[in-house]
């Protein structure tokens, strides 16, 4: 029988989980072509969240878990629980129930019968989330798509259930500033596209902030473009030019007119301004320089502290 690994990374998610269990449950119970298997990695939770993994695997022989020695955020628990699954298949799950699990059987059928590799999933809106956020996940999307020739989706959610091979291409990415949803495009492969209404965590809070957010989207810019430095140079060549035609326009009014000692404040304003905008293009070399410099230090990307 073909074998299925569910990922579920976990922080702070004692109220959820439960519900979480019960609910996919009632779903895989009714998929019995598939042996199932859950691989749920404990972030660095605070809570009960751990105590709750060790109860849940001495019921359920097929509850595995990895516990983080601290919180190292989502992408390693991803990568965690991809090193850890076994399955022929494997879907990523959030534990708080974001992520319907209706969808798995449609899921699993287009990669079994219909001929993909991957089965992922996008909400096609983004109802009770603030419209501000919203505004700027879209934002970010357009300017992905534009500038890492990665086709992402937008509202794509890290809920996809994957062949094997893909999870492998994932794995042999071994770069320590993980973007999953960079990588999910970056690997290829074909991939089928469900939609769902968005739905809102069943307990518990997001562990997102606008700023988490907001970093997280220069995270996924800065590992999967490198258009930054190159707009950086071109503003560069660009003021170039304009002081050029500046010189010459200075040069000729002063000819023609004299040069009556004016104009200071301008000139204030120019220094500032250029100040800013070479410390604003230092500090994007700097962002590139930094993720390279721990890329080179080679740290494991999680440690755990117990597992089952
Ligand atoms: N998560 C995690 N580590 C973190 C933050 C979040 O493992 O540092 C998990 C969290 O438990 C959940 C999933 O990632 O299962 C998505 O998090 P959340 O629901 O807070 O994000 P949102 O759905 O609001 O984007
Ligand atoms: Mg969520």
């Amino acid at each position: 029988m073909e074998t299925c690994s569910i990922v579920v990374p976990c922080y702070n998610e004692e109220e959820a989980l439960p519900l979480f269990y019960e609910a996919v449950e009632k779903v895989i119970s009714s998929m019995q072509e598939l042996e199932f298997e859950y691989i749920f990695v404990d972030d660095g939770s605070h809570d009960g969240t751990l105590s709750i993994l060790r109860s849940l695997s001495e019921k359920d022989a097929k509850v595995h878990y990895v516990s983080f020695s601290r919180n190292f955020g989502k992408e390693a628990g991803i990568l965690a629980g991809l090193t850890e699954s076994r399955g022929d298949y494997v879907v990523i799950m959030d534990a708080d129930l974001q992520d319907p699990p209706e969808l798995l059987p449609d899921m699993y059928r287009a990669v079994k019968e219909e001929g993909y590799d991957c089965a992922a999933t996008r909400r096609v809106n983004r109802k009770g989330e603030p419209p501000i956020r919203s505004f700027f996940a879209r934002m970010f999307y357009r300017i992905m798509n534009r500038i890492a020739k990665l086709n992402m989706m937008d509202g794509a959610r890290d809920y996809r259930f994957m062949k094997r091979v893909m999870v492998d291409a994932i794995l042999s990415m071994k770069e320590y500033h993980r973007f999953s949803k960079g990588i999910f495009g970056w690997v290829g492969f074909e991939t089928k596209w469900l939609n769902f209404e968005n739905r809102e965590r069943v307990a518990g809070k997001t562990k997102w902030s606008f700023f988490s957010l907001f970093k997280y989207s220069i995270e996924g810019m800065v590992a999967f473009s490198t258009a930054p430095l190159e707009w950086a140079s071109f503003v560069g060549l660009l003021f170039c030019v304009l002081a050029l035609i500046a010189v010459i326009f200075l040069f000729i009014r002063a000819l023609l007119f004299g040069d009556p000692v004016m104009g200071w404040p301008s000139l204030a304003c120019m220094i500032t301004f250029f100040a800013g905008l070479q410390l604003f293009v230092s500090g994007i070399i700097g962002m590139y320089l930094a993720k390279a410099y721990n890329e080179i230090k080679d740290r494991p990307v999680y440690i755990v502290r117990e597992r089952k």
